[in-house]
């Protein structure tokens, strides 16, 4: 049940079942046909190690189940979506990387444009010296803010 985004469900491990409670409540007759689809793959790949995720093997079991035949579901996801953001790469004094979110990245050209090189700062006190060119979209979870602490960070 703690699937979010725009998947209904996935199995993964070979044992397990994650499904997409936010979205599956939203869309109650959607429940058996995920719980069927995911369960299918489960059985296909203890049966058939190395057979294709939804090929003729996991179509015929998924049926047999009772599934729909249908590799996609047609569920409203528009309110499911995770949202991303957006974070900079930024070097250091100390040669380090940092990944500064974009209200903060916002906040260091402005600083650096204004003063230079010594005039925005990470956390820890230590200068950040310019932007690298670079972003990338990751989750907004616990580690994303862990990760502004430059000596376990560069990635
Ligand atoms: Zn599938």
């Amino acid at each position: 049940m703690d699937l979010r985004g725009q998947s209904a469900g996935q199995a993964s491990g070979g044992v397990l079942i994650r499904l997409n409670r936010g979205l599956l409540d939203d869309n109650p007759q959607h429940w058996s046909a995920t719980v069927i689809h995911e369960l299918a793959h489960i059985i296909t790949w203890r049966l058939h190690p190395r057979c294709q995720a939804h090929g003729w093997q996991w179509r015929q079991i998924n049926r047999a189940l009772g599934g729909v035949d249908q590799v996609c579901h047609q569920m409203d996801t528009r309110a499911h979506r995770v949202r991303t953001l957006e974070y900079f790469a930024y070097r250091t004094a100390g040669g380090d990387c940092v990944w500064l979110s974009s209200i903060r990245h916002r906040r260091a050209q402005k600083t650096l444009r204004r003063l230079g090189s010594t005039g925005y700062q990470t956390a820890r006190g230590e200068p950040i010296l310019y932007w690298l060119g670079t972003s990338r979209r990751g989750a907004p979870d616990p580690r994303s803010r862990q990760a502004q602490s430059p000596d376990e960070q560069y990635a």
